[in-house]
């Protein structure tokens, strides 16, 4: 294949080299050259039906035959179906519907520090956690407690404070110390490299957030919809936030995200307060119900539940064999391999074998095969990863 320079005409955000990819078929990907790669990065832990999935490509055709876009000025029967069927699987009672993770999280932003208004103009403090990620727009940067994202864009929003995940006692002394509007917690760290919520720190939240009449917050956009073997992460826990911010899975590889919000928080909402114009697209939705549908199956959570637990054993037992293999976590098929040394080469080193995994943090490689993933496919990821580290 010729060679393209990519990045001639990109605003260098991000670093891209190889082939550009051209086609996928469940849990694989084909590039121009015809190179086939294992898929276990998933976009970012979105294409959880892997690609071309028969029932997803036959909403979005379905849907675009009838209506692409009409704006949220007017009613869609797939908008109302996601949002209804969110509904009926999760602890909400109403959904805000948008175009991606940040949205979500800038929502969630928005609507707790309006709810908080009620008591106190002075009750704007927003809490978040070390190794968190929640997106790149000014609120949920702000709220995104890793310095590299920082550098250089500030200054931030006012009234963010960052603890340590799972440390309680510095959690409630920056609780004590201001009047909080939310706090916002990610239950298993992804971007920052797999670090579960423990259920008892999350308990403590719920219970300080209720007794001081702060808005809990969930970002479950990439530990959500099913990727940690329940559809909601929250369920394992049994802790229930007031918000859930969630995106990435949810329109099947469209830009799609929402806001899960109960009924105390969304009533302090009135029209005009907040908007978009993209979402909650009926293509999008129609993807998202379909998706929705599938991954809320009882037979196929326990299924990734069941997967995860094999991906894991196995790293593990990678992990003994090789000491440059620090530690292995995860939750369901969310699943971290802490290394001794910099992940970015591994990711190169796999690609190049024809397996496609991310880094998250600064010294884990991470494992998002999509949810349809067979055992057979785990072990052939996991012997490339194991050439690799030879
Ligand atoms: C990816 C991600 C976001 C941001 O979502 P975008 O769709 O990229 O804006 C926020 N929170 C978490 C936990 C994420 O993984």
């Amino acid at each position: 294949m010729k060679k393209i320079d990519y990045n001639k005409f990109f605003v260098p955000t991000f670093s891209r080299t190889g082939a550009a990819l051209v086609k996928g078929k469940g849990v694989y990907l084909y590039d121009a050259d015809g190179k086939k790669y294992l898929d276990f990065g998933t976009g970012i832990a979105v294409n959880a039906l892997g690609h071309a999935h028969p029932a997803l490509v036959k909403a979005l055709t379905d849907q675009a035959n009838k209506l692409i876009h009409t704006s949220n000025l007017y009613i869609t029967e797939p908008h109302i179906e996601l949002a209804k069927l969110l509904v009926e699987n999760s602890f909400g009672k109403k959904v805000f519907l948008c175009n991606s993770g940040t949205e979500a999280i800038e929502a969630a932003i928005k609507f707790s520090r309006k709810f908080a208004s009620r008591k106190s103009e002075k009750k704007y403090h927003i809490l978040s956690f070390f190794n968190g990620f929640h997106g790149r727009t000014y609120g949920a940067l702000s709220a995104t407690a890793q310095e590299k994202f920082h550098k250089g864009f500030g200054p931030l929003l006012e009234g963010f404070h960052y603890a340590h995940l799972n440390d309680v006692k510095g959690t409630k002394k920056i609780l004590d110390k201001h009047k909080f509007a939310a706090i916002i917690v990610e239950p298993v760290q992804g971007e920052g490299g797999i670090h579960c919520a423990e259920t008892g720190f999350l308990r403590f939240l719920r219970d300080y957030a209720t007794k001081n009449d702060i808005v809990l917050v969930f970002d479950e956009i990439q530990c959500g919809m099913g990727r940690t073997g329940t559809l909601w992460n929250y369920e394992q826990h049994k802790v229930i936030p007031d918000l859930m911010a969630i995106a990435k899975p949810l329109g099947g590889g469209l830009p799609l995200g929402g806001l899960i919000c109960n009924e105390k928080v969304a009533s302090s909402i009135e029209p005009g307060n907040h908007g978009t114009t993209f979402g909650g697209n009926p293509i999008a939705c129609a993807l998202g119900c379909e998706v929705l549908k599938i991954v809320s199956n009882k037979a196929f959570l326990k299924n990734v539940i069941h997967l995860g637990a094999y991906l894991q054993g196995k790293l593990q037992v990678l992990a003994e064999k090789y000491p440059i293999i620090k530690d292995v976590r995860g939750e369901g098929l969310l699943v971290g391999a802490e290394l001794k040394t910099d992940p970015k080469e591994y990711v190169v080193k796999c690609k190049n074998k024809g397996l496609i995994v991310i880094s998250a943090g600064s010294n884990t490689l991470r494992f998002l095969p999509p949810l349809i993933v067979t055992k057979k496919e785990i072990d052939k990821a996991l012997s490339i990863f194991e050439s690799c580290l030879k």
